[in-house]
């Protein structure tokens, strides 16, 4: 039951058919969490907070640097030193004392990931290198967790979600990660500072949809964003059956750390 002041605070999304008092109470039952408080996490972590998703957890080891302030937009430069998920769980209470917010101080691990993504109904990576982006596929995959992956470099970025056992995973399309080295960082090669909030905000999108139960998902294709071309593409892409992970024998079956992947792609710090 919404409350006079949740009505007038929601009255945007109620007036929505596709939202209305149910949905709107649907996002304030749902939970999701959120993998990385950087660039594609603080347009993600505002958005969900602002849309009064209930629950929102929060997971990265990080502190805030100066050099995160061009595009990580939840932090501000006071919060420079400060443990970004405080710095974000900060924001994201001023702007909606109705969500609850769970930080995890922490990097995902395969020791830690199932237990973490465990209690919530949508997952988003906002990570930054490719040794997360892998295990949270498997995690979620294993764990039977919809979730939606996002990633960013220089001026183009991707985004696809991920329904584990329906559509195609992120190993489908890439079933190991590339060899070290073999793509530039975001330190060593850039990144516009608005691209994350593109990219995040799609993402955002993506979770509110899948709470709703409205729409349709970013499912079974891939969307790739060029902002120097200013084009949008959606590439159709089948669930491969010899997919290590999701495909009809796994040869994945106990969740791994790419180690091999751990530096690649480091694309925001
Ligand atoms: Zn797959």
């Amino acid at each position: 039951m919404l409350t006079e002041e949740q009505i007038q605070r929601y009255s945007r999304h109620i007036i929505l058919k596709e939202v209305g008092g149910k949905g709107q109470q649907k996002l304030l039952d749902g939970k999701v969490l959120i993998i990385g408080a950087g660039g594609l996490g603080a347009p993600i972590a505002l958005y969900l907070a602002a849309a009064g998703v209930g629950t929102i957890g929060i997971a990265d080891a990080d502190e805030v640097d100066i050099t995160n302030l061009q595009r990580q937009v939840i932090h501000f430069t006071a919060d420079v030193g400060k443990p970004k998920v405080e710095s974000a769980a900060e924001k994201m209470r001023a702007i909606n004392p109705d969500v609850t917010v769970r930080t995890y101080k922490e990097w995902v691990s395969a020791a830690n990931i199932a237990g973490i993504i465990a209690d919530y109904d949508f997952i988003i990576d906002g990570t930054d290198n490719f040794a997360a982006k892998f295990l949270i596929n498997d995690a979620c995959v294993q764990g039977n967790k919809p979730y939606s992956h996002g990633g960013i470099l220089q001026f183009v970025g991707q985004t696809i979600t991920v329904l584990p056992g329906q559509s195609t995973c992120y190993r489908c399309i890439f079933p190991e990660p590339p060899p070290k080295d073999a793509i530039p960082t975001c330190s060593q090669a850039g990144v516009i500072g608005v691209l994350p909030g593109v990219i995040g905000s799609i993402q955002a999108t993506e979770a509110i949809k899948f709470l709703l139960g409205k729409g349709e998902l970013l499912a079974g294709r891939i969307l790739m964003y060029d902002a120097l071309g200013m084009e949008f593409r959606n590439v159709a892409i089948k669930r491969n059956p010899n997919c290590p992970i999701c495909g009809d024998n796994p040869t994945i079956t106990v969740l791994r750390d790419e180690l091999d992947a751990l530096t690649v792609c480091d694309l925001e710090h």
